[in-house]
């Protein structure tokens, strides 16, 4: 697809970049097969292509519109797309481009900016843990609603004191310490068991990912400089050998890092550094295999476990099937343990079933609906019915899932088929054919 820069952008170094990305295009629409957002609301422009085209006519020079941004915000970032289509077009970064280019142009109603901005100040900022403590301390005198996005306090557990010879360090985030303190504690022992020491990374700041995505390009590039600050001296010192993040959707961004500060001469180079030592927990635990299978312990019930792939660990860290492929393996080692336990023993032990049964991928886990709801968006609902009936299809078939994540009778349509393909949806190739770019 050929762009003719509008005169404001060009020689701008995201213009070109911009230029570069849609000028891959061949309009195919193999994409819009894998896009969740064009699948549920059937809108060309609610897919990847239609999408590209916005992005176009802003780069020529039309002047956005609320419907521009609408259409923008409304794509969860999950990147599927870019799974499916044949030209190598990186959606993922012309829509971060367009969505900057389009804030500039159209304002935010009042309530749209104050949610933005509260969503922005308050995940990310030091008062969020406290407040989340007082709500729990408060959560049974709360209304209902609020109670139930208020999250019951959980006790992390034991931290592993010893000392080892091999020491990484582990971002904890803005959140995640606050909501879920047992990951943290969790990765530190099955680390511990690994043979490798963590150490909590200093200055308990966002990735950057939540202004990112709500484009406020400077402060996450100022977030992102503090984190280098803060991590970048105990790698470089050889203190610890890399930064471990247990979040993907954190892990993807610290690994744009060196992209997005690429000309900054301060922060180019540990930029790209960091981010080369960068590692989901999958990358690390795939090669301590050894160690972890001798500790494993048979259990004494039978157990399944629902996995769910989130889009960031399959389409920006490229990491589709690692955890499932270590998950199998301890699985089938502690099968292995249980048998042989038995014949020990010489009499019946319960059988110990440890299954992986991923949830059907190739969907959004829904974080991205926090930004569609930001906007107060229609496509919430009906992604969120729609995991739901994926959840219980995976709880019919293979294994339990949690009572909140059951489906009702109207999401029927949305229940997923029990493969990783994508879901066609009838009329799609007929909404292809009425595709009309001028629209
Ligand atoms: S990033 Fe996800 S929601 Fe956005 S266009 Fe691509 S597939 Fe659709
Ligand atoms: S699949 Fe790729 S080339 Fe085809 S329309 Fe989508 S983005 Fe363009």
């Amino acid at each position: 697809m050929q762009t003719q820069l509008a005169d404001r952008y060009r020689n701008s170094s995201f213009g070109e970049e911009a230029q570069q990305i849609v000028g891959k295009c061949v309009h195919c629409g193999f994409c819009n097969a894998t896009c969740p957002t064009y699948q549920l609301l059937g809108d060309e422009l609610d897919g990847p292509r239609g999408r590209i085209y916005l992005i176009k006519q802003v780069l020529e020079g039309k002047i956005a519109t609320e419907r521009t941004q609408l259409h923008l915000d409304r794509c969860l970032t999950c990147r599927n797309c870019e799974t499916t289509c044949p030209s190598g077009v990186q959606f993922g970064r012309l829509v971060d481009i367009g969505r900057h280019l389009v804030e500039q142009q159209v304002a935010r109603r009042p309530a749209d900016r104050t949610l933005r901005a509260t969503l922005r100040e308050g995940l990310t900022g030091s008062w969020f843990a406290p407040t989340l403590k007082l709500g729990q301390a408060f959560r049974n005198w709360l209304p209902q609603p609020i109670r139930n996005s208020v999250p019951q306090p959980l006790d992390a557990g034991p931290w592993p004191m010893r000392r080892r010879e091999r020491r990484m360090l582990l971002m904890t985030g803005c959140v995640q310490p606050a909501l879920r303190p047992t990951i943290d504690s969790a990765t530190a022992r099955v680390f511990d068991a690994a043979g490798i020491e963590i150490r909590v990374a200093p200055a308990r700041a966002c990735c950057g990912a939540i202004r990112h995505h709500l484009a406020d390009a400077q402060g996450a590039l100022r977030e992102a400089r503090a984190n280098i600050d803060a991590w970048w001296p105990a790698i470089e010192s050889g203190e610890c050998e890399a930064l471990v993040v247990n979040a993907s959707g954190c892990a993807a961004m610290v690994l744009e890092y060196g992209y997005l500060l690429r000309e900054d001469p301060l922060y180019a180079e540990r930029a790209r550094k960091l981010s080369e030592r960068t590692r989901d927990v999958s990358q690390v635990l795939a090669g301590c295999a050894t160690e972890l299978r001798e500790q494993l312990k048979p259990a004494g019930a039978a157990q399944r476990v629902a996995f769910h792939p989130p889009c960031t660990l399959q389409n920006a860290l490229k990491l589709a099937g690692a955890t499932e492929h270590a998950a199998a393996a301890g699985a089938r080692a502690a099968r292995a343990q249980a048998r042989a336990h038995r014949r020990r023993k010489a009499r019946r032990d319960p059988v110990v079933e440890h299954r992986l049964h991923p949830a059907p991928a190739g969907w959004n886990c829904g974080a991205g609906d926090a930004l569609d709801r930001v906007a107060g968006r229609p496509a919430a609902s009906p992604m969120r019915n729609c995991r739901a009936g994926r959840f219980s299809a995976t709880e019919t078939s293979a294994a339990p899932a949690p009572a909140s994540t059951t489906a009702s009778a109207s999401e029927a349509r949305c229940r997923p088929r029990p493969t990783a393909e994508p879901v066609p949806r009838p009329g799609s190739a007929a909404r292809s054919a009425r595709y009309r770019p001028g629209r």
